[in-house]
């Protein structure tokens, strides 16, 4: 307690109390304080509330035990190892405020986990175990918010740092990285979300410790990651983590790009390249996946380069990288949806728009590969790739062009249940049982309607589906096994083409 007196006896700080009007949360503090209790505020929330912004969430630290807590806020529930307890905001809500005791720094057998939980009497010891200056600074909840009050908690100069835009470890940063090594990503995470800078030592340590990422869990690490890639500076947290040795960890694939130069139609690196991707997607603030597909879109690319200078080529670069990613991000432990989703619009990327080019038909297909669901990101991330190559070419009247034209044939058959006939008319009119034969006349049949949509009428269909089956079994396979190729073999086809158009002299 003595301690904790001339903590608070700190020159008095200016925090912007105003925003702190949330009664629920004081009503919490002083719940806590009439039971004999101290409870603060603390962390984020105190770094967001220095800043003038809305916390996203409020964490309260308090000298009570999980019981104690509990027996007070009968509502509440045991959250987890770390003593936390959800106490509900108000009865009738989920919205769930953590208060946690106050907790001693635990000893990191394996760099993952404390091995054990430890709480501590003070609330500077529970402050001194936090990872920054920023994040460990605790603010009184029972103020009196008309006041500017002594109670901001600050042993570490957090708002010092603050006011300079500093990023710097609590205490000793060596021993703070190899205590959890998570906080190496954290340090970029933050760097990237405040538009800060991270104090020398404290970047020195993570350069010198930056492969006890390894043993990190990946979920973790993915946590922090999409974090960085979510933050408005993400693309200046890339370049970190490659400047500081994270990169080859968590995505060596990424680091690959890194001195790999282009050909005549770019100016950057393809690692420059991909984050400037990213910087786009994260400027026009798109979603995760599309920040992630534009930073993996051409990670295909050094495995694929042949030649050097400004004729080398990237044939086959996107589908080398759908490989990738969905390797890369399965590791990582994005959701499948998620994964499956990047790893598409990776490999659709280099969609041809060249209104000279693009057929109706083949608008179908791209809409039949890629999904219409799909479409709007894909749109996107070719902007991010447009704009990341650092000399973008005026292609917004082709992209329009494009637009329409799939919106023209958007109600045209792309898939095998738009066409006028099913499987059962298929058995009925051919007289063949259920069979693979079904299936490949059924392909066969919606190849010729993609190319031709006026074919699409019953009888034509019915017709066609009668000499289809007078084929040999052999043929027919044939047939069908092109068939079900042939959108994506077109679309290479036009692909090539167009480059030799424009690419070789
Ligand atoms: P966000 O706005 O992303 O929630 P935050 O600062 O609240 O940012 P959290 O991960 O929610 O970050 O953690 C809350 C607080 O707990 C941090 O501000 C910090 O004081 C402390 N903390 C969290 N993780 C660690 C860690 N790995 N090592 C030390 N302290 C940590
Ligand atoms: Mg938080």
């Amino acid at each position: 307690m003595e301690k904790f007196r001339h903590l608070s006896d700190n020159k008095e700080r200016e925090i912007p109390m105003e925003k702190l009007e949330k009664p629920e949360i004081k009503e919490i503090g002083s719940v806590l304080e009439k039971a004999g209790f101290e409870a603060y505020l603390v962390g984020g929330c105190v770094r967001d509330l220095s800043r003038g912004q809305e916390p996203k969430d409020w964490d309260i630290t308090t000298n009570a035990k999980p019981e104690e807590i509990q027996k007070l806020f009968p509502d509440s529930v045991y959250e987890n190892q770390f003593g936390t307890v959800g106490v509900k905001i108000r009865r009738e809500t989920t919205e769930i405020v953590e208060v946690t005791p106050y907790r001693l720094e635990g000893k990191y057998s394996d760099k993952r986990h404390p091995d054990e939980i430890k709480f501590a009497k003070t609330l500077e010891e529970d402050l001194a175990r936090r990872d920054f200056t920023v994040n460990a600074m605790a603010l009184r909840l029972t103020i009196d918010l008309k006041q500017k009050t002594k109670n901001l908690v600050d042993p570490f100069g957090g708002q010092e740092d603050l006011k300079n835009k500093i990023l710097r470890a609590v205490g000793n940063p060596e021993e703070r990285f190899q205590e959890d090594a998570l906080r190496l990503m954290r340090a970029v995470r933050f760097m990237a979300q405040l538009g800060f800078k991270i104090e020398e030592k404290t970047e020195a340590a993570i350069k010198t410790h930056a492969g006890l990422l390894e043993f990190i869990s990946k979920e973790r690490v993915r946590d922090e990651f999409s974090k960085l890639l979510l933050a408005e500076n993400a693309a200046d947290g890339i370049r970190k983590m490659q400047e500081l040795g994270l990169l080859k960890i968590v995505l060596p694939e990424l680091e690959e790009g890194v001195g790999v130069g282009q050909n005549k139609h770019h100016i950057y690196t393809v690692f420059e390249h991909n984050v400037r991707a990213l910087e786009y997607a994260a400027k026009q603030n798109y979603d995760l996946t599309v920040r992630i597909a534009s930073l993996l879109h051409d990670v295909g690319k050094p495995a694929t380069k042949y030649g050097e200078g400004p004729d080398s080529t990237f044939y086959g670069h996107q589908v080398v990288g759908e490989k990738m990613v969905l390797k890369i991000l399965d590791r990582l432990r994005f959701p499948k949806e998620m994964t499956e989703k990047v790893a598409l619009l990776v490999r659709e990327h280099m969609f041809v728009y060249d209104p000279e080019t693009v057929t109706d038909a083949g608008a179908r297909r791209l809409v039949r590969r890629v999904g219409k669901e799909n479409l709007e990101d894909l749109f996107r991330l070719r902007e991010a790739d447009r704009i990341g190559s650092g000399v973008p070419k005026a292609q917004p009247y082709r992209l329009r062009h494009l637009k329409f034209r799939i919106e023209k044939v958007m109600n045209d058959p792309i898939s095998a249940k738009m066409l006028k006939v099913n499987g059962e008319d298929v058995m009925r009119e051919a007289g063949i049982p259920a069979s693979p034969k079904v299936g490949a006349i059924l392909a066969v049949l919606l190849e010729e309607v993609l190319d031709d949509p006026a074919l699409n009428i019953k009888e034509i269909l019915v017709a066609r589906i009668k000499s289809l089956a007078q084929m040999e079994d052999k043929k027919l396979g044939e047939m069908s096994k092109f068939a079900r190729q042939s959108a994506d073999q077109a679309q290479t086809r036009i692909e090539e083409e167009i480059k030799k158009k424009y690419f070789v002299k």
